[in-house]
């Protein structure tokens, strides 16, 4: 922790280095309390980040365990409010943690949110925090996702948003014009040591691109739009598919049982490519089941 000046009460730690000549970065992890590779990857990344600060003349604000009750109890939610935070960020009283977050994020030049799928095998992948209709915005986050070099990049336009997805960070970052991706990475336990140093080494070059201090070389990623397969029924979820494997329309996907063993076959309506998948589990009516991601 050398560099850094600590600011830290009961819940909240906060990481800073640097002035703010060229800008400001945040790097925030575990909105979700259920995803903590955030976590893995900044203990891992506070040497460099601090030389790239030095380097930039940029500020870095760390922000590594957002949730942090919610890390404790492994959920999702904030166990306080009992809330999902990265649902809250256009509430009147959102919780306190949205407040703190939404005071750091003011006035960033980039931003880079850290989630994960936890539990099941899976690709890197980036998240544009994007809305076509800003354009400047559209442009950093497409050359930021595209340094990061993910294998499936989900693109999000805020405008055909369902009623359960409004409330994010990365929508208040663009309603904000406020440039930011996310990167949404496997659990720990599927990442060996040099995982974490080639996520490590594109996070780094991710920030300098989007502050255009360097140029991305990829630019052929294609974003794909996602498509859930949700639950008919509550049940035993038994998934039939694996992360990055191609599916056609009404390819067989899953099965539910029910608690009097009647089965129903989960299939999806679109073709495309599996990006997350429920491992074996009971799951509630209408829970999602398979992400999908299609062109
Ligand atoms: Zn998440």
């Amino acid at each position: 922790m050398k560099n850094w000046k600590i600011h830290k009460d009961n819940d909240w730690l906060m990481l800073e280095t640097g002035k703010s000549i060229n800008g400001k970065v945040v790097i925030t992890s575990s909105v979700h309390g259920d995803e903590i590779t955030g976590v893995l990857l900044i203990k891992n990344l506070l040497a460099d980040l601090k030389k790239l600060s030095t380097k930039l003349g940029v500020q870095i604000s760390i922000t590594p365990f957002v949730n942090l009750d919610g890390i404790k109890e492994t959920l999702r939610e904030d166990p306080v409010s009992k809330k999902d935070l990265n649902r809250c960020f256009f509430k009147r009283n959102p919780p306190k943690q949205v407040r703190k977050l939404k005071s750091l994020l003011s006035g960033a030049s980039f931003v880079i949110d850290i989630h994960c799928f936890p539990h099941t095998k899976h690709a890197l992948t980036g998240l544009l925090f994007t809305s076509e209709s800003n354009k400047e915005i559209s442009r950093i986050n497409r050359n930021a996702v595209t340094a990061f070099n993910p294998d499936i990049c989900w693109s999000l336009d805020f405008k055909d948003l369902d009623k359960e997805k409004k409330g994010s960070m990365g929508e208040w970052l663009v309603e904000n014009d406020i440039p930011g991706i996310a990167i949404e990475t496997d659990s720990p336990e599927f990442l060996n040591n040099e995982d974490v140093v080639d996520i490590s080494k594109k996070i780094i070059c991710t920030v300098e691109v989007a502050l255009g201090k360097s140029i991305s070389r990829n630019n052929n990623i294609s974003s794909l739009k996602r498509f859930v397969v949700k639950a008919e029924q509550s049940g035993i979820f038994i998934p039939l598919v694996q992360p990055l494997q191609h599916i056609s329309k009404d390819q067989k996907i899953g099965k539910l049982i029910s608690f009097d063993l009647s089965k129903v076959n989960v299939s999806s309506s679109v073709s495309g490519r599996v990006v997350f998948s429920k491992v074996a589990k009971f799951v509630n009516k209408d829970e999602k089941l398979v992400g999908i991601g299609i062109k």
